[in-house]
């Protein structure tokens, strides 16, 4: 066998003669050769053993160092975040100080601040709610208060017109009913304001004949425009159906308030009201308006935000012109439920365009079978119809009877609810009218009690102002229709007409 390299040179070295023949020394020179090659493989294996362990150790080594490198860099980014969010808290952080447990601590720290601050914010959520329902509580009952001896003093001069005063009578009688007007439809401005916010105004749908409609605006107005040495005009396109369908009183909300802020702006000029027809498609009818002054004008920085409310686009202005800052407001809103949009051109010195487009529901109505009902129709007349009237407040109670009587019709005072259903038990009655807060027992109740016994007799609601709320409880307790205080005449007699089987 070969043996080992070095146990060969030792061999060569130390044995001579023939020693392969003796079988002892051959068999010991190949258990030490053996061992040799043993050595040579687990030094081999020692060695390789020893790189392999030094190259992970290397690996693990580097791994650590990113490591820490990472983790580094991550605090050096946090500590920027907590500056960034609280540089008051710059300081407590020195940039050696590397230690995580003093940044979570912080963050502890801002979470359970800003916990407090989520709690704090809720309750002051709850708060403005509050307030906000006292406001909206608080003017639906001022607004009541103030428009109950309102109505009393437009009803009473609509009386005293009935009366032929004198000219000289009639002129202050005028002033008066001018003045309660106006007072009445600021206190209806800060009303609806209140109501299109809370997006409880109801549109009405009525047959409007645009043309006259527009006409006696301009008729209302004209007066006015003419003190101020102002030209009001009329442009109105005759291709405009006779009818269209519509909300008129919201309709008139809009023009009046625009046509009265021309004519307030504008001294010697001319004021134009243009109605023109857009387009007809097979259900509406759209119609583009425009209120156009030759006044003060307005200047660009202040075009947008006069559209805001209680804003005046010169605080000098408010005081020679008067006004509250609600009526934009109002009649941005009164568009924006119609899907309008109201637009302004205009330049300081030379005059405004305030113009809008409105889309009407085409109506079946025509001029020819309006002005047959008109000739039909003969002086206000309400014989034989007996009507209870059910109101607390002296002053409406004696507005609304006269202005009864003047039609002939027979009346009955209740006093409250109580009283009512009473008479209602005891008597016929074509029609009752209710009002809805009175001492005792109030309308609602008296409504609910009466359908117990009879579900036929008309009750109508007779409400400040008609929203969504009140005009579903009405109908929920049982009445059949609502008017609103202080009662057109025109609207009153219809409604009687119109559920004392005398309707035309
Ligand atoms: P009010 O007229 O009650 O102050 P408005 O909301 O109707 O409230 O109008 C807001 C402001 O817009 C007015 O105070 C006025 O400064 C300006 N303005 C409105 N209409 C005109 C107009 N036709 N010409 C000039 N300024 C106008």
């Amino acid at each position: 066998m070969e043996y080992h390299s070095i146990l060969e040179k030792q061999i060569r070295k130390i044995l001579t003669g023939n020693f392969q023949e003796n079988a002892e020394l051959t068999q010991l020179l190949d258990t030490i050769s053996k061992s040799y090659h043993a050595f040579d493989r687990d030094k081999k294996l020692a060695d390789h053993a020893f790189v392999i362990s030094e190259k992970e150790y290397q690996k693990v080594n580097t791994d650590l160092q990113d490591q820490i490198d990472i983790r580094k860099a991550s605090i050096i980014k946090l500590k920027e975040a907590i500056r960034a969010l609280d540089p008051t808290e710059a300081n407590r952080f020195d940039d050696k100080d590397e230690d995580l447990i003093n940044i979570i601590s912080f963050l502890e720290e801002q979470i359970k601040k800003s916990k407090q601050l989520e709690a704090e914010l809720i309750l002051a959520k709850e708060t403005a709610e509050k307030a906000s329902r006292a406001k909206s509580e608080f003017l639906s009952i001022m607004s009541h208060e103030i428009r109950t001896p309102l109505n009393a003093i437009i009803g009473t001069n609509n009386l005293l017109h009935y009366q032929d005063p004198l000219p000289s009578q009639k002129e202050l009688l005028n002033v008066m009913k001018i003045s309660s007007e106006n007072l009445l439809s600021l206190i209806n401005d800060v009303l609806d304001y209140g109501k299109l916010e809370e997006g409880k105004i109801i549109l009405a749908e009525r047959d409007i004949n645009l043309k006259q409609f527009v006409k006696n605006l301009r008729a209302a107005h004209r007066l006015r425009a003419e003190e101020r040495g102002n030209n009001l005009r009329l442009m109105y396109d005759e291709d405009i159906p006779d009818f269209v369908i519509g909300d008129d009183i919201r309709l008139g909300q809009i023009l009046n308030n625009l046509i009265s802020n021309a004519i307030k702006f504008t001294k010697k000029g001319v004021i134009t009201v243009e109605v023109l027809l857009n387009n007809i498609s097979e259900e509406h009818v759209l119609v583009d308006f425009a209120i156009i002054d030759t006044g003060i004008g307005i200047s660009e920085d202040k075009q947008e935000m006069i559209f805001d409310r209680f804003t005046q686009a010169n605080t000098n202005i408010t005081r020679e012109y008067g006004g509250s800052g609600l009526g934009l407001t109002i009649i941005k809103l009164l568009l924006q439920l119609q899907n309008s949009e109201i637009h302004l051109k205009s330049e300081a010195g030379k005059g405004s365009k305030f113009f809008f487009t409105l889309s009407f529901k085409k109506s079946t109505t025509s001029l020819q079978e309006e002005n047959k009902k008109t000739l039909n129709f003969e002086a206000p007349n309400l014989n034989n119809i007996h009507i209870l009237l059910v109101e607390d407040v002296d002053f409406n109670v004696m507005v609304a009877e006269k202005m009864l009587q003047n039609w002939n019709a027979t009346v009955e005072i209740a006093n409250n609810g109580e009283i009512a259903v009473e008479k209602v038990q005891n008597n016929q009655y074509d029609i009752v009218l209710m009002d809805l807060q009175m001492p005792v027992m109030d309308g609602y109740t008296a409504t609910k009690k009466i359908r117990e016994f009879n579900k036929t007799v008309p009750i109508i609601a007779l409400t400040a102002s008609i929203t969504m709320d009140i005009q579903g409880r009405a109908f929920e307790f049982g009445m059949n229709d609502c008017i609103t205080k202080p009662f057109n005449p025109n609207d009153l007699f219809s409604i009687i007409l119109k559920y004392s089987n005398l309707g035309l």
